[in-house]
């Protein structure tokens, strides 16, 4: 069986195997939900419901009339209690609606059907700029705009990205194997607004299962191919992707638009199916719940809104304190502060960490011996932005071409002497981007 990868990168322990077994269990939603505000990529929105108002499950309850951007829904019916100031899982306290929850699950009315062919694109797009469908892997950026490239870029491949390949998680893994046709029939919404386009789910190696399942029903969807890719990280990232699948580089500062690419993650693709074919807007996800700290691993489907302390006593509690909270994988993911957070848009995991397993070892001094060279996929020096980030020399990072930086963490976890590589590199980004 022909394996597709991309040039570099690294095998980590995947640890998936607290989870990838672990069938999706409908969590009950809890009595208080927060609903930020800021849960994607562009334009701010603006309550459009006031505290004390009634709200219906797939209500509207902010919007903005700005392009860029998608309106919020309540995940349950119920009472708006307060729109105010609360913590978001990036640490930082943003405006939030707080929804209590009358536990009826009343739906708003009326809810839409849509038949697809009975739709043109612009419809098509409205509907899923209204259902609130943002990326799903973590980005949060708008699928009705990444789904309206500009007229002069003709998308030829679309690029369903089935590889999750972070570490522990596993709840796109479970989305293929136990609702394989929603992402079938999500893609084929996709492929209607491009009909001259392949496309392609490309799944890693270590989910056999998934592969061996989603062969089998992609036989009721000609224009679809099923690719196998090989086990390596970051295989998921979207330049990484496009190579393994297509065989061609995304230019340095380009888009995957730019070689007609469109890369979409699984669990978007299965909410395009549910917006459009069960009438309902972005108010649940998976989340996979890991870590040797939880009593109760596994994939769980969440109210958009609920907070993470609920998740955890509902996976039965945590053995001890968490030495730390990672939203998404360890390589990419982002460091939580508090379980008192909501689950948003892009919360894909929930990982709480042992003191052994979040053990960082101290920095030693490089001893130039390559391996973060080696392992880059994006064909960076990454010792020498190191070094230049550490001396402040802005102009040589942007000539080493540090915006490139997929921020992937291969650079660092291959490093024998420690050198915080990624988390440098990271600063001087932005440091780099301010120095302009
Ligand atoms: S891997 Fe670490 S020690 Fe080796 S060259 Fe790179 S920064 Fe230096
Ligand atoms: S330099 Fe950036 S892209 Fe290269 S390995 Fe390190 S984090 Fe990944």
């Amino acid at each position: 069986m022909q394996k597709l990868t991309f040039k570099k990168g690294i095998h980590p322990n995947d640890r998936k195997e607290q989870t990838k077994t672990c069938s999706i269990e409908v969590l009950t939603p809890p009595e208080l939900l927060y609903f930020p505000l800021g849960q994607h990529i562009g334009a701010p929105i603006e309550p459009v419901v006031r505290v004390g108002d009634k709200v219906l499950m797939g209500q509207k309850i902010a919007d903005s009339t700005a392009k860029m951007t998608v309106p919020l829904h309540s995940s349950v019916s119920g009472v708006v209690k307060d729109i105010g100031l609360y913590l978001h899982p990036s640490g930082i306290k943003v405006p939030t609606i707080v929804i209590e929850n009358d536990g009826l699950d009343t739906p708003a009315d009326p809810i839409n059907i849509w038949h697809i062919d009975l739709l043109d694109s612009d419809e098509i797009i409205q509907i899923i700029r209204e259902a609130g469908i943002v990326g799903m892997g973590g980005a949060g950026f708008p699928t009705h705009i990444k789904l309206s490239p500009p007229l002069d870029k003709h998308i030829s491949r679309i690029i369903v990205n089935g590889a999750e390949c972070e570490p522990y998680l596993t709840s796109d893994h479970r989305v293929m194997l136990e609702t394989p046709e929603e992402v079938l029939e999500g893609l084929l919404v996709v492929k209607h607004l491009f009909p001259d386009a392949k496309a392609y789910i490309g799944v890693e190696e270590n989910k056999s299962d998934a592969i061996t399942l989603l062969k089998q029903r992609v036989k009721a969807y000609p224009g679809i191919e099923i690719l196998t890719l090989a086990k390596k990280y970051p295989q998921g990232a979207e330049k990484q992707l496009i190579y393994a699948v297509t065989g061609q580089e995304v230019p340095s500062g380009g888009l995957p638009m730019d070689i007609g690419c469109l890369v979409l993650n699984i669990d978007t693709v299965s909410s395009l199916y549910r917006a459009l074919a069960m009438g309902q807007p972005l108010m649940r996800r998976i989340v996979t719940v890991s870590g040797n700290l939880v009593e109760k691993p596994g994939n769980y489907s969440v109210r958009i809104g609920t907070p993470f302390r609920h998740i955890i006593d509902s996976a039965g509690g945590l053995k001890d304190e968490p030495a730390k909270i990672i939203m998404g994988g360890p390589m990419m993911g982002v460091a939580g502060y508090s379980l008192d957070v909501p689950v948003v848009k892009g919360t894909s995991s929930i990982l709480l960490l042992s003191k052994e397993e979040a053990r960082v070892l101290p920095e030693t001094p490089c001893i130039r011996c390559g391996k973060c060279v080696d392992a880059c996929p994006m064909n960076l020096r990454p010792l020498l932005l190191n070094a230049y980030v550490l001396a402040e020399q802005w102009d040589k990072c942007k000539k080493e071409n540090i915006f490139d930086c997929i921020e992937c963490g291969c650079c660092s976890y291959s490093c024998p002497a420690k050198r915080h590589l990624v988390q440098s590199i990271r600063v001087g980004k932005q440091r780099t981007k301010n120095h302009r």
